[in-house]
């Protein structure tokens, strides 16, 4: 048990760290969302044949006055467990919608919802009210919803996601390939596009047995008419091994672009269309 005494210190420090920056945070959050301090970072998806952009994911940001950036994976569910999360959400669809609707060309928004905006809002009535204020066309908007949310509100899910499908919204199952993964979920719910997480890339330019496995969830998408997009493209490598191998018709990653300000999306989707 050598320096077990001094790990296990260390860790209650780290424990105590945590403990405190999470209470710091939970006092902050409600009036960063109702102050106007989030504001929204956009990441381009690219048709991997043609290379240019089909729509930006809007991703939520909130930089803290005093502590700096707090990311989305610390404040989301914070703001879930508060009950502040339907809030966020409709601030980030109408905003969102509004940025898209400045954008050149028909390039699209996506949003990402969570299982408990299903309870927590009206979420027809919310886009069709973002749509008609920003005179956005329904086939620019997408929604991403995880397994995990629609496991979780399964019933209001269905119905809530079959609404916005008739209205023509673009739904994405996002993160496929983590969580649940109960494959029943793909034909019992109407997504129109698979977003497979970025776990299944890591080491496709590496290991053919990794190629293969992305290759054949790819296909299980297109066999099912989904778009099929890769998350998480960080290298050329990685790139290159999907355009010669896999059925994959959209990406997004690092590779491309790091999710931008408001103020640089138009540029980098003017750049990469014209
Ligand atoms: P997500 O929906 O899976 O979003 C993709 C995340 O992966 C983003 O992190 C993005 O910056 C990151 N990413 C993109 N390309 C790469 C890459 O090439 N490599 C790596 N390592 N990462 C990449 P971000 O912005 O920190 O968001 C994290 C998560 O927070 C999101 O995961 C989403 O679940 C949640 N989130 C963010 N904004 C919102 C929001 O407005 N509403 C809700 N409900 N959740 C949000
Ligand atoms: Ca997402
Ligand atoms: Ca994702
Ligand atoms: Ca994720």
């Amino acid at each position: 048990k050598s320096g077990g005494r001094g790990r296990s210190q260390l860790f209650h420090a780290q424990m105590d760290i945590d403990y405190h920056y999470r209470q710091r945070l939970k006092a902050d959050l409600r009036d960063a969302v109702a102050d106007g301090e989030l504001s929204l970072a956009f990441q381009p998806l690219f048709d991997i044949d043609t290379r240019r952009v089909v729509s930006c994911e809007a991703l939520a940001r909130w930089n803290h006055a005093e502590l700096g950036p707090v990311p989305p994976a610390t404040f989301i569910p914070l703001a879930e467990e508060m009950g502040l999360i339907s809030d966020i959400t409709a601030w980030v669809v109408k905003n969102a919608a509004r940025e898209c609707s400045q954008w050149p060309g028909a390039v699209g928004v996506a949003v990402n919802v969570s299982a408990r905006d299903f309870r927590g809002l009206d979420l027809p009535e919310l886009i069709d009210a973002a749509l008609v204020d920003s005179a956005l066309p329904a086939a620019r908007f997408e929604i991403e919803v995880t397994e995990t949310a629609v496991i979780e509100e399964r019933e209001l899910a269905n119905r809530t996601l079959k609404t916005l499908a008739d209205k023509g919204i673009a739904i994405a199952l996002d993160d496929f390939g983590t969580g649940y993964s109960s494959l029943s979920y793909l034909n019992a719910l109407p997504f129109t596009k698979l977003k497979i997480d970025r776990s299944f890339l890591v080491d496709i330019a590496t290991k053919p047995r990794a190629l293969r496995l992305l290759a054949s969830v790819a296909r299980l998408g297109r066999d099912l008419d989904l778009t099929v997009v890769a998350e998480g493209v960080e290298t050329e490598a990685q790139l290159e091994a999907m355009v010669a191998h896999t059925l994959v018709q959209q990406v997004q990653g690092y590779h491309f672009s790091r999710p931008l300000p408001a103020r640089d999306i138009s540029e980098l989707i003017a750049r990469f269309n014209s």
